[in-house]
């Protein structure tokens, strides 16, 4: 469980600009890029601009503004790439239960192909 902002994550340093990224969108508050190891056709990744670890980081401090733009982009990218008529699915992963690897909050959008059972346990 990470309690602290480690600023030393890949995504803080996408951010900053020190590692790249194929980006697909920003705004003031949020950007989108292609998941660097996709696991599906279609593998996006949408992350807040500010440090917060997880949704449930964001969820408890982020401002309206911050939470607006996070879900308007994620519909607006689902749609630029036409998974809006396909379908698609959104996926987050908070905490040791999860698995999440890289402590700065992102949304998985993912698509382009049918997608199988939620967990890999079905
Ligand atoms: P999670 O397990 O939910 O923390 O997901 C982390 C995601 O970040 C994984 O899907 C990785 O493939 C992805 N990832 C790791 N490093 C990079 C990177 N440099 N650029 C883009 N995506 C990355």
């Amino acid at each position: 469980m990470f309690v602290e902002y480690n600023d030393q994550n890949v995504f803080a340093k996408i951010l900053r600009g020190e590692i790249p990224a194929n980006k697909i969108s920003e705004d003031e508050h949020t950007l989108v890029f292609h998941d660097a190891f996709p696991k599906a056709k279609i593998h996006v990744l949408i992350i807040p601009k500010k440090p917060y670890i997880s949704f449930q980081d964001f969820s408890h401090k982020a401002f309206s503004e911050e939470i607006i733009s996070f879900n308007r982009m994620i519909g607006n990218v689902a749609a630029s790439l036409g998974l809006d008529i396909t379908g698609y699915r959104l996926l987050t992963n908070h905490g040791a239960h999860s698995g999440q690897e890289v402590p700065h909050f992102h949304m998985h959008l993912c698509g382009g192909e049918p997608l199988g059972p939620l967990l890999s346990k079905q």
